[in-house]
């Protein structure tokens, strides 16, 4: 045993022997791009801690059910939320430092009266140069409040993918979690960590063993009408249920949502299987943080950690975090 140290007697240290762990220290300042979250929705705290944690660039979606204070939902509350999401971007830029892309879409959660008026009006917003997606979108299994019949949700989520083909845009593509039933809480407490009424919740218009993974599929099928090429969507909330479809069998990219695994189960182990198999180019991580669900605005930043952790190399996981996004939103440059 060596004597190195001038301790009382041998300490852990003096046991340690083998290959040093020697991280790259580079892991430390590697900036990041967060695809898909809801910044807008946060605090300022929340915002400067993206940009502590090194968040170069963001897509901030505007597109959530969530967010609009009517039930049913008509076409003038989601366009708001678009208009909100233009209106304060920049002066977020202008607080924190980072840059930031806009996507914006109508997304099948609720059903939206008049949905025509909205695609009607896209086409516009879509020539912004601060729109970078059209999204959060795709066909959804259960609706909040009030139900929406598969072949009119199908039929809008082609109409986008068609806006998008036509403006060249990625279109980022909400697929349903297959989330194990949890916990049954007391009557009235709803879903603790998410801060909406979950007693309005509808009865599913997809019904089969998979329905996550079909509304998917359907998605896929939409975007060929549409004449979106797979290369131009993002799926994102990608998971165990959905991925060796999305990269096996389709060119789409996929993103993993690891901001609140305490909902979905998804953890960056999941993003080093998904890389182990299939290689890092078409996957990338977002944290999808909304005021209305308890979300980690760190956890990109420490799913960075944890990949070379688990054996990911560093030029992979600065392709997943920055290269590929980058190229793909055309942000962070
Ligand atoms: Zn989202």
């Amino acid at each position: 045993m060596s004597s190195e140290y001038p301790t009382r007697r041998a300490t852990d240290e003096a046991h340690l022997d083998g290959e040093p762990f020697d991280p790259p220290r580079s892991l430390l300042t590697l900036p990041w791009v967060d695809c898909h979250n809801h910044a807008h929705t946060l605090s300022w705290g929340d915002r400067e801690r993206y940009a502590i944690s090194g968040c170069r660039a963001m897509v901030m979606v505007a597109s959530g059910y969530h967010w609009t204070p009517y039930k049913p939902v008509r076409a003038d509350d989601v366009r708001f939320l678009w208009d909100d999401v233009i209106n304060r971007r920049r002066v977020i830029e202008r607080n924190h430092f980072f840059e930031t892309g806009l996507a914006l879409g109508v997304h099948t959660g609720v059903r939206i009266e008049d949905a025509d008026e909205l695609l009607a009006a896209m086409d516009e917003y879509c020539q912004l140069d601060e729109v970078v997606a059209l999204g959060e979108t795709g066909v959804t299994p259960a609706q909040h409040v009030e139900r929406w019949a598969l072949d009119e949700q199908r039929a809008v989520v082609t109409a986008q993918m068609e806006l998008a083909a036509d403006h060249d845009l990625p279109v980022i593509l909400h697929t349903p979690n297959d989330i194990d039933d949890g916990p049954s809480y007391r009557e009235g407490v709803g879903l603790p960590g998410f801060e909406g009424n979950t007693s309005l919740a509808t009865e599913p218009v997809l019904t089969g063993d998979n329905s996550a993974l079909d509304a998917v599929k359907i998605d896929v099928e939409a975007a060929a009408d549409a004449g979106l090429p797979e290369d131009r969507i993002v799926a994102s909330h990608a998971d165990p249920n959905n991925v060796d479809y999305l990269l096996g069998e389709t060119d789409c990219y996929v993103s993993f949502t690891v901001g609140y695994p305490w909902l979905t189960g998804v953890t960056p182990v999941d993003v080093a299987r998904a890389i182990d198999e299939y290689g890092p180019d078409r996957i990338m991580m977002d944290t999808d943080c909304a005021n209305v669900l308890r979300t980690d605005v760190f956890s990109v930043k420490k799913a960075i950690f944890e990949l070379y952790r688990l054996g990911i190399d560093e030029d992979d996981i600065r392709q997943v975090v920055l290269e590929t996004p980058r190229e793909v939103f055309g942000l962070g440059e």
